[in-house]
């Protein structure tokens, strides 16, 4: 989520302070010009007063763009995408929907969608930052931190980011090393996990929740950031018992979540999301816990005021990188010109 006062309050608090601080030093060192020339000392003044109105603006450039945002009318095509698509979006009211659609509105701003290989059309677009923006909507504080750009594939990759050849069963995945902070989804696979209403299967969910699992610095499987302490240990309890369940062939969970803990996690968010009450019937332990993971926002506020005063907008593929289709090419030379980002109307 990124539309909440008490975010932006605290920018503008924190730039003021850094400003003010900026200025003051400032006046400290050019007060002496004063006595030898008034002058100067006028013209310097003016100069700093300037430059601080202009600081000011970039520290506090993030939130009036948001604002912006919110003020933007919100595609019609997209409105059809969401409501043909997004069962979550369509069970919420009239007003969570005006702020659902300003919550993608600002995610496509600041986040890159980048076809390699292929073209990124409004469905894909409008798809990825709904996958996004479903497992944090209830949390006004939250920020993808890292996240500043998604690749869409073509088809399903390998684990080396092949899309021929052997081995090519990999639908979404979050970068590490030097595509940190760089989301990785099939276009095939985005777009059918959103056909299939109650399959509990949805890829683009599924690799966002793996973002919130590793808020805590780790992806082990206990969202941390997002748990409070006393429910840790039922968490990992529950998680057992479910895949011994699996292993036993008496669960309905996709036996992928009995791979390894961090998929569980990512596995549950999805059957979480996609098919609620069933989760809630048969699975009631593991619908509770999930409960108090996504009603909980902890949040990292002051780390995330300090990188919006910069517009840090998260970790891209580097222009003159090597092209991720391996064309051998530089990547502002190949496939980042099919990359979309969602402009503001000025
Ligand atoms: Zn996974
Ligand atoms: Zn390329």
């Amino acid at each position: 989520m990124h539309i909440s006062d008490r975010k932006k309050s605290l920018n503008r608090t924190l730039s003021l302070v850094a400003v003010v601080l900026l200025l003051l030093t400032y006046l400290a060192i050019v007060s002496r010009v004063y006595a030898v020339n008034p002058m100067t000392f006028y013209i310097l003044i003016a100069i700093g007063a300037l430059v601080s109105y202009n600081v000011y603006q970039i520290f506090t450039k993030k939130f009036r763009e948001r604002d912006q945002m919110i003020q933007t009318p919100f595609p019609e095509a997209w409105r059809a995408i969401l409501e043909q698509y997004v069962e979550y979006y369509r069970a919420l009211s009239d007003e969570q929907k005006r702020l659902f659609e300003s919550e993608i509105q600002i995610f496509l701003h600041e986040t890159r969608v980048t076809g390699i290989q292929c073209e990124v059309d409004d469905t894909t677009l409008v798809l990825a930052a709904a996958s996004a923006e479903i497992p944090v909507f209830s949390f006004p504080e939250w920020e993808y931190d890292n996240l500043g750009e998604i690749l869409i594939y073509p088809n399903a990759f390998s684990k080396d980011f092949r899309t021929e050849g052997e081995g090519r069963n990999v639908w979404g995945m979050v970068g590490t090393g030097l595509m940190e902070g760089v989301m990785i989804l099939s276009q095939p696979a985005l777009i059918s996990g959103f056909k299939n209403d109650n399959d509990k299967q949805n890829v683009g969910i599924h690799e966002f929740a793996h973002l919130l699992d590793a808020a805590d610095g780790e992806y082990d499987g206990v969202p941390r950031a997002f748990l409070h302490h006393q429910y840790i240990e039922p968490w990992l309890e529950a998680m057992h018992r479910e895949i011994q369940r699996i292993n036993t062939g008496e669960s309905n969970m996709n036996p992928y979540a009995a791979t390894a803990p961090v998929e569980f996690f990512a596995v549950a968010t999805e059957y979480f999301f996609e098919h609620p009450e069933a989760m809630k019937q048969r699975k009631p332990e593991l619908y509770e816990l999930m409960c108090k993971i996504f009603n909980q926002d902890t949040g990292s506020r002051f780390r995330n005021a300090l990188k919006s005063m910069v517009n840090y907008t998260g970790n891209k593929v580097g222009r003159n990188s090597d092209c991720p289709c391996g064309s051998g090419k530089k990547y502002k030379n190949c496939c980042l010109k099919n990359a979309r980002q969602y402009a503001m109307e000025v």
